[in-house]
C-alpha cells in the first residue's frame, strides 16, 4: 500500500469516550428549547442524540462502526420559521453552536464538535405551493425530490432530481450543498435552479432573499428584494455554516414525458416499465477514447436535445449486475467482453413526436461526427426500463453498485467540474492513482472503472464526474487506503492546476482534522477565503452555525 506520508489520522489514535455528562447543554438553555417547542420536541437522551452521530462515512471521521466523533448537546425538531428563529436565538444567547439537518443522507449534517444543538427539520415537511404558470414550487426542508417530482409530472413540469436519490432533501440540496443530477443538462445545477429563499441567519434575524424580501411572490432568488446567491451556497454551499434555510423556490421545467411512469419488479434489475413513453427514446453510444467521447457530450450539450445522460463504467456497472457478489463476478467474465469502455447513456424525451424526431436526427449526426457507435444491447428492452427510469428518477441501480458489493463507497472527484479536455485529465488521472491502490487489496476490485457521472450541465460548456470508490468500513485499514488515495488524487490535480473537488476534500479535511477551504485555497489562483472569513464573521458574529464544512471564522493554528 502507498506510503501515508507520515500524516496522522486522528482516527486512528484516538478512541471514542462519550461523556454521560451534558457538559456542553447547560439546563436553561435546554428548558428554553422545551418552552418554544414543547417537551415532546426536544431530546437529550443518549440514544437518540448519537443516532445522528452514526452515519454512512462516519467511519472516515470516526470509527469503523459508523459514529462519529461528537454526540452533540441536544436535538430539538422545530416545526416554524418562527421556532427557528427562537432556537438559534437561545443558542447565541447561550454560547451554543447549532446545525440544521434535512434529510441527513451523508455525514455533511453530522455535528462538526461536542456541543453542538441539532436542529432536525423533518417537521417542516410541506410542499407549500406548486405555481404552473410560472413554473416553481416553494418547498420546506422536509420536502423531498420523489415528492415534488411525482407532484410536478402530474402537472407536465418536472425538477432536477439529484443522483444521491429522490429521498433527499429538495431544499437542502438547493440552498446548502451541490445539485449535480443526470437531468442537468437540460435543466441545469440546482445553484441556479433555487429562486426566492427564506434564510434564519445565523444570529436570528430572518432575511428573504429575492423577491420574497419585497412581497412580490418567489419566482425570483435575485430581485427586486436582496440577491445573495453567491454569499449563500456559491457553487457547492455553505453545508449549515450560515444558519438554517426554512423555505425555498425551485425552479420547474417543462416534462415532455407521460403524467406517471407505472413500472413492475420495483427496486431490482428486473424493473420492466409497463409501458415505455412514446415521446422518449433512448441511446447508449460508444467510443473509440475519452476524448471522442468527451467531444460528443459537449456537442450534445451545445445542441440541446438530450433530456438527460449519464455514465456507469464497466467496473461498476458489473458490480451492481449481480444478487451477491459471487454472481457479479461471475456476470463481469460473461458480460465484459461485450462492454465497450467508453459509453454512456443518453435519454431523449421531445414534447412532440416531430421534437423526438428532430433530437434523433441531431444525436445521429453527432455520432457521425465523432465516430460513435450505438451500444445496442443497452437499447433493448431489458436494460432500457431501467436505464430510462434511472435517468428520468434517480434509481436504485447505483445505489445497489456502490453499497451492496463491500458496504460503503466515496467518490474520488466529488465535485469535480471540469471543461472540454479537463474533464478527461480528471478521469484519467483518478483511473491511473486508483490501479495501484486495488493491486493491495485494500479496495474492491471495479478495475479502476468507478466512473458515475451526470456529465453535461451549461450547454456542454461544463462537465461533472466522479468516480465511486468501494472500500470495506469495518476494515480501519481500507478506510485509510481510501483516504490517502482520495489525498493522492487531489495532489494529483492540484498539481496539474485542475479544480480540486470539494466534496471529495471536505471527507479527507475532516479526517485529518482541517478546515476544507483552508486546505483548497492553497491551490487555487486567488485566495478566497479572506472573503469567505469576512462574510461569516459578518453573517455570524458568535460563531454560532457549526462550520466544519465550511469556514472557520479565523484560520486555524
Ligand atoms: C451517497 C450520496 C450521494 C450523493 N450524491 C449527490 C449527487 O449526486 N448530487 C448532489 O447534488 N448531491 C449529492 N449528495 C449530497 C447530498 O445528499 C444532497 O445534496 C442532498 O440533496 C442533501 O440532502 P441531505 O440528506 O444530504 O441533506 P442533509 O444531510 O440534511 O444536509 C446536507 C448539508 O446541508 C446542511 N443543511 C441541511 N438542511 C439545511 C437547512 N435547512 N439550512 C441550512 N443548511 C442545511 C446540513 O447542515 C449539511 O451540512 C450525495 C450524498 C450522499 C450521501
Amino acid at each position: 500500500m502507498p506510503s501515508e506520508r507520515g500524516m496522522t489520522i486522528s482516527r486512528f489514535t484516538t478512541s471514542r469516550n462519550f461523556s454521560w455528562e451534558y457538559k456542553h447543554m447547560n439546563d436553561e438553555a435546554y428548558k428554553m428549547f422545551e418552552s418554544v417547542l414543547g417537551p415532546d420536541n426536544v431530546s437529550r437522551d443518549p440514544g437518540l442524540l448519537d443516532a445522528y452521530t452514526y452515519q454512512w462515512l462516519g467511519e472516515m471521521i470516526g470509527e469503523p462502526n459508523r459514529f462519529g466523533p461528537f454526540r452533540p448537546a441536544c436535538v430539538t425538531l422545530p416545526s416554524t420559521t418562527e421556532e427557528v428563529q427562537a432556537i438559534v436565538r437561545v443558542c447565541n444567547r447561550h454560547g451554543l453552536k447549532f446545525k440544521a439537518h434535512s434529510t441527513g443522507w451523508g455525514l455533511y449534517a453530522n455535528p462538526g464538535e461536542e456541543g453542538v444543538v441539532m436542529l432536525d427539520l423533518r417537521r417542516m415537511n410541506r410542499l407549500i405551493e406548486i405555481n404552473e404558470k410560472d413554473m416553481y414550487a416553494v418547498v420546506e426542508p422536509y420536502v423531498i425530490w420523489a415528492q415534488l417530482q411525482a407532484e410536478a409530472m402530474c402537472r407536465g413540469l418536472n425538477c432536477v432530481t439529484i443522483g444521491a436519490g429522490s429521498c433527499t432533501s429538495a431544499l437542502a440540496n438547493c440552498t446548502s450543498l451541490m445539485g449535480t443530477a443526470n437531468n442537468n443538462v437540460s435543466m441545469g445545477y440546482n445553484e441556479r435552479n433555487v429562486l426566492g429563499v427564506e434564510w434564519v441567519l445565523p444570529d436570528g434575524e430572518i432575511v428573504r432573499l429575492g423577491s420574497p424580501g419585497s412581497g412580490a411572490g418567489w419566482i425570483s432568488g435575485d430581485g427586486p428584494g436582496p440577491s445573495l446567491r453567491g454569499i449563500m451556497r456559491g457553487t457547492f454551499g455553505a453545508l449549515g455554516g450560515l444558519g438554517v434555510f426554512t423555505k425555498c423556490a425551485v425552479r420547474l421545467y417543462q416534462w415532455g414525458g407521460p403524467a406517471e411512469l407505472p413500472s413492475e419488479n420495483i427496486v431490482s434489475m428486473d424493473e420492466r416499465l409497463l409501458e415505455y413513453p412514446e415521446n422518449a427514446r433512448l441511446f447508449v453510444p460508444y467510443f473509440e477514447s475519452r476524448v471522442m467521447m468527451e467531444e460528443a457530450l459537449a456537442r450534445i450539450g451545445e445542441s440541446e436535445v438530450a433530456y438527460s445522460t449519464g455514465l456507469l463504467e464497466r467496473g461498476l456497472l458489473t458490480l451492481g449486475l449481480g444478487v451477491d457478489n459471487l454472481n457479479s463476478a461471475e456476470m463481469r467474465e460473461s458480460l465484459l467482453p461485450t462492454i465497450p469502455k467508453n459509453f454512456f447513456t443518453c435519454l431523449l424525451v421531445g414534447n412532440s413526436a416531430r421534437e423526438l424526431e428532430y433530437q434523433t436526427r441531431v444525436m445521429n449526426q453527432i455520432l457521425e461526427q465523432t465516430a460513435g457507435r450505438r451500444f445496442e444491447m443497452m437499447e433493448q428492452e431489458g436494460f432500457r426500463d431501467i436505464i430510462t427510469l434511472f435517468l428520468v428518477k434517480g434509481g436504485s441501480v447505483p445505489a445497489k453498485a456502490v453499497f451492496s458489493p463491500t458496504g460503503s463507497f466515496n467518490p474520488l472527484l466529488c465535485g469535480f467540474f471540469g471543461t472540454r479536455r479537463t474533464l478527461v485529465k480528471g478521469m484519467d488521472d483518478a483511473e491511473e492513482i486508483k490501479r495501484k491502490y486495488i493491486e493491495s487489496g485494500l479496495l474492491a476490485d471495479d478495475m479502476a472503472e468507478g466512473g458515475w457521472s451526470p456529465l453535461i450541465m451549461d450547454h456542454g460548456h461544463m462537465e461533472y464526474f466522479e468516480h465511486e470508490t468501494l472500500f470495506d468500513p469495518h476494515v480501519p485499514e481500507s478506510t485509510l487506503a481510501l483516504i490517502m488515495l482520495t489525498i493522492e488524487t487531489n495532489q494529483s490535480l492540484a498539481d496539474k492546476k485542475l479544480m480540486i473537488p470539494f466534496a471529495s476534500q471536505v471527507k479527507v479535511a475532516r479526517a485529518q482534522g482541517l478546515s476544507v477551504h483552508d486546505s483548497i485555497a492553497a491551490h487555487m489562483n486567488c485566495d478566497y477565503r479572506t472573503w469567505q472569513r469576512q462574510f461569516k464573521q459578518a453573517f455570524d458574529p458568535n460563531d454560532a452555525a457549526d462550520s466544519c464544512n465550511y469556514i472557520t471564522p479565523k484560520p486555524k493554528a
